[in-house]
């Protein structure tokens, strides 16, 4: 099934990519984020945060645009965010990002012996929670930043679907931090204060290893509207609301120019997928049965739990019948297949080309 880029963007954007929104992309229905596959065994550590060991950097708009809006859906992720901003941590002109001491504490876990994230302990995995993250939900998802938009843990696309995604992070967090830059500089901040690459906690050096602001620096690096931070977010996204496409064009240039044609490019090849003719079930996959008939399917690179009817249909793949014939007599059987589930069976060797 096909939806347009819009279904996945948040509203702030809808005017400003006006070609780009309304193309078609399949939707995401391997990675089912409502019922998350990474927390599907009964043990795993990420039942309380799903993927979302992550701490966004929400741009001084998409802050802004939150505090701004009237949806009572918001008012949990607003509250989250005016308490970051009272506690100052993270918090810069260009948006609200990782504290220091969370951007240490997540290299320490990720770079500590390469683990994978599999083998996190309980106490590291909810360590990095993300401060948006509400029992299950983002607090926060109409204003989401480009890694929450972009990421999925499974595409049905498998490899070019991951391409796409790819180049849409790239050109969502060059238009973040332009856009935020753009607003800075309208709100006629000091050129000489706006950095041209994306700035972090340690760059701006407001903030210490173990967490404490350092006052007078941070005081500094909000200059006038020190102890008026809200107002500052909100003007910024009464800029960027206000801007057309064509504006917006001007002021991304022709870096956004390239990134688009990038992301159009994998958009084309997602949603026009190619499959080798023959297929076969690569039989030396673990099959585990599970008392309530489910599978349990692991191999080095996947890990995952089916029912009985998709083992019953990954072995129809002999390597004798074609992959048409074979997707044919599967949809009569009244289920909800597409032939692009099949790409992400074949880039984790669940099928192989024959
Ligand atoms: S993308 Fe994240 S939340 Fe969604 S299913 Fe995958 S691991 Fe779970
Ligand atoms: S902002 Fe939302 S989607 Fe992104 S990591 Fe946090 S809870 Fe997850």
């Amino acid at each position: 099934m096909l939806i347009s880029i819009q279904d996945k963007l948040p509203p702030v954007y809808h005017h400003l990519f006006v070609d780009l929104v309304a193309k078609p992309i399949p939707q995401e229905t391997l990675a089912t984020c409502h019922d998350c596959v990474l927390c599907q065994p009964r043990d795993s550590t990420f039942v309380g945060t799903k993927c979302c060991t992550y701490y966004p950097f929400l741009t001084n708009y998409l802050i802004g645009g939150l505090l701004s809006d009237n949806d009572h859906t918001l008012l949990e992720g607003q509250k989250r965010v005016e308490a970051i901003i009272a506690s100052k941590r993270g918090v810069t002109p260009f948006g609200v990002l990782n504290p220091l001491n969370y951007e240490l504490l997540d290299k320490r876990i990720r770079d500590s012996a390469q683990r994978p994230t599999d083998l996190w302990s309980a106490n590291e995995v909810s360590s990095l929670r993300c401060p948006y993250y509400d029992k299950g939900h983002c607090s926060v998802w109409k204003y989401r930043e480009h890694c929450c938009v972009t990421h999925f843990c499974v595409s049905v696309g498998g490899q070019e679907g991951n391409n796409f995604w790819t180049a849409f992070d790239d050109y969502l967090k060059y238009v973040e931090y332009s856009l935020s830059k753009y607003a800075m500089l309208q709100m006629g901040w000091d050129a000489s204060q706006i950095p041209l690459e994306t700035p972090t906690a340690e760059s701006l050096r407001f903030e210490n290893a173990v967490g404490e602001v350092i006052e007078n620096n941070y005081k500094q690096m909000w200059g006038e509207w020190y102890g008026r931070e809200i107002e500052f977010y909100k003007e910024t996204y009464r800029i960027v609301n206000a801007l057309t496409a064509e504006q917006f064009e001007n002021i991304t240039g022709v870096n956004q120019a390239i990134l688009k044609k990038r992301v159009l490019a994998t958009q084309y090849t997602f949603t026009h997928p190619s499959f080798p003719e023959y297929l076969k079930f690569n039989s030396n996959f673990v099959l585990k049965p599970l008392e309530n008939g489910d599978y349990h399917v692991s191999t080095d690179k996947v890990n995952f739990i089916v029912d009985e009817m998709v083992v019953r249909i990954l072995k129809k793949f002999d390597g004798t019948k074609s992959t048409e014939s074979i997707c044919q007599n599967i949809k009569p059987l009244g289920l909800e297949f597409e032939i692009q589930y099949l790409k992400p069976l074949l880039q984790a060797d669940v099928l192989i080309a024959i």
